[in-house]
């Protein structure tokens, strides 16, 4: 496995791949791999004959208050698990690399970054939608990978592809959860053991009001919420920042033709803020 740190090595390095007709697998990530990621880079391995593992805390998606600083970055360990998992390069590029201080180019995904976390931080998908259109167009590849624990990160990355015309498929892969129901995160790091088992909760609530809602959305999916809600808060030192469900297409409210409904929850406990949610289909 081989390690790249210049951008433009990397784009030298798969577009020899793609001469010889090579079909590329890409999964970005910020590192501190967990068995979430490591099914990414093992679907994109069964998928395509070459995988790159991107590895980018990236700087422009994280708050002025938030963890940039703290972010765990066990880069040997890192290495090791990619290897295992089948990545045959790890894209490793520096914050100067990938922003110049002459970078002045954004892109900004309107709508479908404006409610839930686009509310409870600002500016995190214009940061995360710039850095995925630039590792897309380095490492070009032909299918790249997602975790639907960031259902929302997933929907602007698709949306944006397709306004871009950008030549690549997205694949949308499920959470992975911890056997307790808690989904794995490199965030997790900063809890302890008993928060962990609190953090059960969060999942435990979204089963629970997709158990109970009901497609058109309607005032006994309103009490879904709510029920789901008084889990939440009864989780010790938790603090709910948003329960929501939307239109899992659009992102926004329900209207009567609304197919699917995503419930989203973004909860702080201790160090950490912790996000999950659940897909519920209309025909059920
Ligand atoms: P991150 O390193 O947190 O930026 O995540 C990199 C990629 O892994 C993103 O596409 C995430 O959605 C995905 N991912 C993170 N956690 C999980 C999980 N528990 N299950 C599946 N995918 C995940």
């Amino acid at each position: 496995m081989k390690i790249i740190r210049s951008p433009e090595q990397m784009q030298r390095f798969v577009l020899a791949w793609r001469r010889k007709g090579k079909t590329i697998g890409f999964v970005p990530t910020m590192g501190a791999l967990h068995a979430g990621h490591l099914s990414l880079i093992r679907r994109a391995a069964r998928e395509n004959k070459m995988v790159v593992v991107s590895i980018f805390v990236n700087p422009a998606q994280f708050g002025p208050k938030e963890d940039l600083n703290k972010y765990p970055r066990p880069f040997a360990r890192d290495k090791k698990l990619c290897a295992a998992a089948g990545a045959d390069v790890i894209f490793y590029p520096s914050p100067k690399d990938m922003y110049p201080p002459e970078f002045q180019t954004w892109v900004d995904v309107e709508k479908l970054s404006q409610p839930m976390e686009g509310q409870s931080r600002p500016g995190h998908f214009r940061g995360v939608a710039t850095v995925v259109a630039k590792l897309l167009n380095i490492v070009q590849p032909t299918r790249a990978y997602f975790g639907q624990k960031d259902f929302q990160q997933m929907r602007v990355i698709q949306r944006m592809v397709d306004d871009l015309n950008m030549p690549f498929e997205i694949v949308p892969c499920p959470t992975v959860r911890e056997p307790g129901g808690l989904a794995m995160s490199s965030r997790n790091a900063y809890l302890s053991t008993t928060e962990k088992r609190a953090a059960e909760g969060i999942s435990l609530a979204l089963r629970a009001a997709a158990e109970l809602l009901k497609f058109p959305f309607s005032a006994a999916s309103r009490r879904a919420l709510v029920a789901a809600s008084r889990i939440l808060r009864r989780i010790p030192g938790g603090r709910l920042e948003y329960i929501e469900a939307r239109d899992a297409d659009t992102l926004q409210p329900f209207t009567r033709t609304s197919r699917r409904a995503v419930v989203a929850v973004a909860l702080r406990l201790g160090p950490a803020r912790l996000i999950d949610n659940i897909l519920v289909s209309r025909k059920r």
